[in-house]
Formats: structure tokens, C-alpha cells, sequence
């Protein structure tokens, strides 16, 4: 299976849905070490996303491929999302729309897009592992993916690695000092709490994986439930 312009067009919608849905969650994350908009600003920018793509499948004007659909969620999240959190995560959804032209991704795609994504947003933020941002989901999720298509997963097996790496990776910030963005004015008193940045990209991952396992062919999943 390879994923398509529909899958990516899902993959945003599902990610817009999951933010709305932690919208609260990820604020209070920002109450606690920034300053209580991340789930308010990217809620903002994933709305604008989908009415973007809502217009453009409206007048039959949706991109055809992933990279395509990518690129509208990087300019509109660039253009919408105030604060430090919407043009990193926009360079991350440019860097990954601009890796691939082709019209479906496979495995290799998959494990390109996410390595461009994440050094891109490292470069931007100049950010690294540990710093205690959404750099710290995005790697380990971009390794678990080498790793995954490495061992001959899947474009399910690959995303589904990448989106358990991020969601453990956002777990494992919760005690690091933050060295990047507003919470590193907190010095130590940073430490005890989740980055919100790192867990949204949790999510917007997770939303990718689902879905993915959404376009299987019917056949496909009946197969897995009998087998089961
Ligand atoms: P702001 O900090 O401007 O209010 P948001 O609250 O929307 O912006 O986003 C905050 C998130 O942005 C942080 O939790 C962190 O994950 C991410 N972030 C901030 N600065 C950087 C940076 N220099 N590099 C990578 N990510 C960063
Ligand atoms: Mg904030």
C-alpha cells in the first residue's frame, strides 16, 4: 500500500480533529511553562488548514499529491499560527511537503519526509535532542521510522513506529530543563512538566498512522479480523 493525496488530506483532518480535541490539554501544558496558547494557536491554524482544503476540494482544486497537500498546511500554519510554535511546525510541514513530488508515498518516502521535517524544524529552531521542544518528538520519530523500514515494515508499520517514538518522546520530556523557546526563561523550574509543542506533534503524527490504517482495502482489514 502507498499513501496518496487522499491519505494526507485525511491524515490533516484527523490531526485538526485530535487538536481541537486537546486543545484544553496542550494550553494548560503552555499555563504551566509558557504562556498558555499552544493549544489555542494551533487549534487556530489546523481550522484554517481544513477550511483551506474544504475549499479547494469544493472547486475541485485539491493537490494531487502528499507533498501537495502538505505544502497548503505548512503556508497556512506559517501564516496563521503566531507564537514560536506555528512557523517551526510549518517549516517542518514545508521541509516534509518539498521531499517528495511523487503522487503516492511508500516506505521510502515516508522515512524522507519525516528526516527532512525534523532537521528542518531543528535547523529553524536550533534545536536539538533534549532541548526539551517538539524536536523531541519529532527525531525520535524520524529514527523509529528509519529503523522500522529498515526491518522491512510497512508504510503502517513504519508510521505507527514514528508515532510511538513521538508519543514517548513528548512523555520524556517532562523532566528536562528546557534550553529552546519561552520556557527556557524558567531555567530549572521548567522541569516537572510536558512540552506542549512535543506533544501536539505527538498527535499530528498519531493522526497520520490512523489515517493510513483507514485506507486499507476492506478485503485487507476483514482478513485481519478473521486471522485474529
Ligand atoms: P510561543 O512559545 O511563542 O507561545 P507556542 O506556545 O504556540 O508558541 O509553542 C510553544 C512550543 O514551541 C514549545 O512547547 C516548543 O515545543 C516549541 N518551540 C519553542 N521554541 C522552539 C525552538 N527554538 N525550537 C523548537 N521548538 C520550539
Ligand atoms: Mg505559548
Amino acid at each position: 500500500m502507498s499513501l496518496d493525496s487522499a491519505w494526507a488530506l485525511d491524515w490533516t483532518r484527523r490531526a485538526a480533529v485530535l487538536i481541537a480535541e486537546n486543545r484544553a490539554e496542550l494550553t494548560e501544558l503552555d499555563r504551566a511553562i509558557g504562556d498558555a496558547d499552544h493549544g489555542d494557536n494551533l487549534n487556530r491554524g489546523m481550522r484554517a488548514v481544513v477550511a483551506k482544503l474544504d475549499a479547494a476540494e469544493e472547486t475541485g482544486n485539491l493537490p494531487a499529491t502528499p507533498g501537495g497537500v502538505l505544502k497548503v498546511v505548512a503556508t497556512t500554519l506559517m501564516a496563521t499560527v503566531g507564537g514560536a510554535g506555528g512557523p517551526l511546525l510549518g517549516t517542518a510541514f514545508l521541509r516534509a511537503a518539498r521531499s517528495s513530488d511523487a503522487p503516492a508515498w511508500g516506505a521510502a518516502e515516508i522515512v524522507r519526509a519525516l528526516e527532512e521535517a525534523t532537521s528542518g524544524l531543528e535547523v529553524r529552531g536550533h534545536a536539538t535532542s533534549g532541548d526539551k521542544t517538539m524536536a523531541d518528538a519529532w527525531r525520535p520519530a524520524a529514527v523509529a521510522a528509519k529503523e522500522a523500514a529498515q526491518i522491512g515494515e510497512d508504510e503502517i508499520g513504519i508510521l505507527t513506529a514514528a508515532a510511538q517514538a513521538a508519543a514517548k518522546g513528548a512523555e520524556d520530556t517532562e523532566p528536562l530543563q528546557a534550553r529552546r523557546g519561552r520556557a527556557s526563561f524558567l531555567g530549572e523550574r521548567s522541569c516537572g512538566h510536558r512540552d506542549p509543542g512535543a506533544q501536539s506533534s505527538a498527535l499530528i503524527l498519531q493522526a497520520a498512522v490512523d489515517a493510513a490504517r483507514d485506507r486499507v482495502p476492506a478485503a485487507a482489514s476483514i482478513l485481519v479480523v478473521e486471522q485474529a
